[in-house]
């Protein structure tokens, strides 16, 4: 059976007390009852903290970014082995942010994938269209080619490393989201992707994770759809009580 994940990845958003004071909130929960994955996505500035913080609670921690060199002159990077160091466990890789605002190309997230892969990070590699490739009927195509380009150059044995979260961009932060039907069409799709890549059994055990707008009054729908396996958490999971009722729709 597939690892299901919710993972809240707060962006540019709480300073060190906020970051505490929410891990705190989140530590109050009880997720024993949802057999669901709990990761966290601090800002680097929290990392530290937060492992100490969640040292006796199962949820784990999550870059939101990685430099793919080892070390040297890269003046505001964080490595690989600084991130293990800290105590993350999961970095993600190719968020569309990354991609839009700071121009990560597929040949980028290559090598932060290798470099991830190289310091036992696990990955949540991230997907998916644009709002023009939608109405154009491109997105099975182009998440295909993201996969191609960005992830396809590990082998199978390092696909249990990665989990992939299908982000349509035009459903993240817009309050928009895909219908869970639209979901499970592109996330069966991309099982196939990983199915002829791959084989069937890394098409039948990666995680394929749905992000964008998730939000309390749809995750359960979206989740309950069978190849979603778990949901890559913004806005929401600023909230303790929000994410902690996404974490539980499973
Ligand atoms: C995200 O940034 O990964 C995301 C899904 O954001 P939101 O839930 O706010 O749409």
């Amino acid at each position: 059976m597939r690892t299901q994940i919710v993972a809240g990845n707060w962006k540019m958003n709480c300073n060190l007390d906020e970051s505490q004071h929410l891990l705190n909130a989140l530590k109050q929960k009880d997720f024993s009852k949802a057999d669901v994955e709990v990761v966290v996505a601090p800002p680097y500035t929290n990392l530290y903290a937060a492992h100490q913080s969640l040292k006796d609670s199962s949820i784990k921690i999550s870059s939101q970014n990685i430099n793919e060199n080892e070390k040297g002159a890269f003046t505001g990077e964080v490595s690989p082995d600084m991130l293990k160091s800290v105590g993350v466990e999961y970095v993600i890789i190719g968020h569309s942010e990354r991609r839009a605002i700071y121009a990560e190309s597929d040949e980028l997230l290559a090598k932060k994938v290798t470099a991830a892969l190289k310091h036992d990070l696990k990955i949540m590699f991230c997907i998916g269209e644009v709002l023009e490739q939608r109405k154009a009927d491109k997105h099975f195509e182009v998440v295909k080619e993201q996969l191609e380009k960005g992830l396809f150059h590990i082998g199978a044995s390092d696909m249990k490393n990665v989990v992939i979260a299908y982000e349509p961009v035009w459903a993240i932060g817009t309050g928009e989201t895909a219908s869970p039907e639209q979901a499970q069409e592109i996330h069966e799709h991309i099982r196939k992707v990983l199915a002829d890549k791959y084989n069937a059994d890394v098409a039948e055990q990666t995680s394929i994770l749905y992000g964008g707008s998730v939000k309390p009054n749809n995750a359960k729908e979206i989740f309950a759809k069978k190849d979603v396996d778990g949901g890559l958490i913004g806005g929401a999971s600023l909230d303790a009580d929000s994410f902690a009722e996404i974490v539980m729709s499973f």
